[in-house]
């Protein structure tokens, strides 16, 4: 039935034919990211058939968002992928229109060098590393994988550097890596400006804090709002960050719902019951963690987050003698009619995670009882299985 004819009353997803999955794996973007807060999509459903001027919307955003972060001002991107690339491009033209509309081919005339420690040239999609060529810039990546040492940020810094790139996320590498302020430091005493991609962080202030000239999240993770970035920072680079909408930034530019939804976002996040919430995290990471006692060869611990976010997960070991593989456990919980997606990323070094900060009412109930259904059946095909880097479902789609 074509989603268009309103003759269903069958939620949208059966309307649709996608699968009903349940997300305990997070924000994760692959799946929705999040549940969008009521007082965004309130705010969304009124503007849609309004007509307002752009650059006054983003103007109120741009309040909304210094309030929130402590920036001079901000301004609401299509997502934190696309504030980056306008976060370096405008590192790269500052509020120079014909070089924004140059880019990011015809570069004459501009510092395009984007400094990053190599550890932290994070993949959330496609990689940081390929953000900064998108504007038209050379990544320079300082240190090695797993060590970055002052000297190398230092002696990568020319005068044809235009940025500093520093991430805050737990794809990156967490050791061997300088600090924020650290890597500040050291752009900041040759006059080069950080940009702080801090997508799924929590804490909208710190970075910024910390000596960041510019920081960037996301509007679809812990926020609540619809797909959207939100670029904070100093008034100029962030000027410059949304004047490229005359330039690259046109084709990633962001509707009138998104900005009044992610407006509606914030505000909602300055008056969220914080702790209210994370107590009702606990009391879900709780009910799992009896839920997967006693059975042979499933270790559980409660996990804090890896960059300072309040949101615990419950760590799932995973030994032989359970009859299973971390990613054979994985897999049998994404299938069926009610299918659990979990954090599995690490499901090769025999672990997974549940998270707790995606749920609707009674759906932890539902995971505790399929992982309990799971581990007292006899073991399903494709238990033992080991993960396969595979693109071949890709490549067929949309077939
Ligand atoms: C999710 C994420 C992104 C991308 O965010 P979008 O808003 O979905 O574009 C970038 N960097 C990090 C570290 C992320 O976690």
């Amino acid at each position: 039935m074509p989603i268009t004819t309103n003759t269903s009353n069958l939620p949208i997803r059966e309307r649709l034919g996608v699968r009903p999955i349940i997300n305990a794996s997070g924000t994760m973007t692959a799946l929705g990211a999040s549940i969008m807060v009521p007082e965004a999509i309130k705010a969304m459903t009124e503007i849609a058939t309004e007509f307002v001027e752009m650059d006054d919307l983003q103007r109120i955003a741009s309040q909304t968002i210094a309030r929130l972060t402590g920036a001079e001002a901000g301004f609401v991107a299509s997502s934190a992928a696309g504030g980056i690339i306008l976060s370096v491009a405008a590192a790269m033209t500052g509020s120079a229109l014909l070089a924004i509309e140059r880019l990011p081919l015809d570069t004459k005339g501009l510092k395009t060098e984007v400094v990053m420690q190599y550890g932290h040239n994070a993949a959330y999609g496609n990689s940081i590393d390929q953000a900064i060529r998108m504007a038209g810039g050379t990544p320079v990546l300082a240190g090695s994988v797993s060590s970055c040492q002052p000297y190398q940020v230092e002696e990568s810094i020319t005068a044809n550097t235009a940025a500093g790139i520093y991430t805050v996320a737990h794809s990156t590498i967490s050791y061997g890596m300088l600090s924020l302020p650290e890597f500040v430091a050291i752009c900041h005493a040759r006059d080069v400006p950080v940009i702080v991609d801090a997508a799924a962080e929590y804490d909208l202030r710190r970075f910024l804090a910390e000596g960041a000239d510019v920081a960037i999240y996301s509007g679809h993770k812990f926020l609540g709002g619809p797909t959207s970035g939100v670029v904070a920072g100093r008034k100029d680079l962030i000027r410059a960050g949304y004047l490229q909408n005359r330039g690259i930034g046109r084709g990633m530019k962001v509707g009138k719902e998104s900005i009044v939804g992610l407006i509606a976002a914030l505000e909602a996040w300055e008056v969220r019951d914080h702790a209210g919430i994370k107590a009702h995290e606990t009391a879900v990471i709780d009910m799992w963690l009896k839920a997967l006692a006693g059975h042979k060869g499933i270790e559980t611990r409660v996990s804090p987050d890896s960059t300072d976010n309040p949101v615990d997960r419950l760590e799932v070991r995973v030994r032989p003698e359970s009859g299973f593989t971390a990613y054979g456990l994985v897999s049998t919980l994404a299938a069926g009619d009610r299918p659990v997606m979990v954090r599995g990323h690490q499901a090769e070094q025999g672990r997974f995670w549940l998270d707790p900060c995606n749920l609707h009412p009674g759906e932890a109930e539902t995971v505790a009882q399929r992982l309990t259904e799971i581990l007292t059946s006899p073991r399903p095909a494709g238990a033992m299985a080991t993960p396969a880097k595979s693109t071949a479902g890709l490549l067929k789609w949309p077939d």
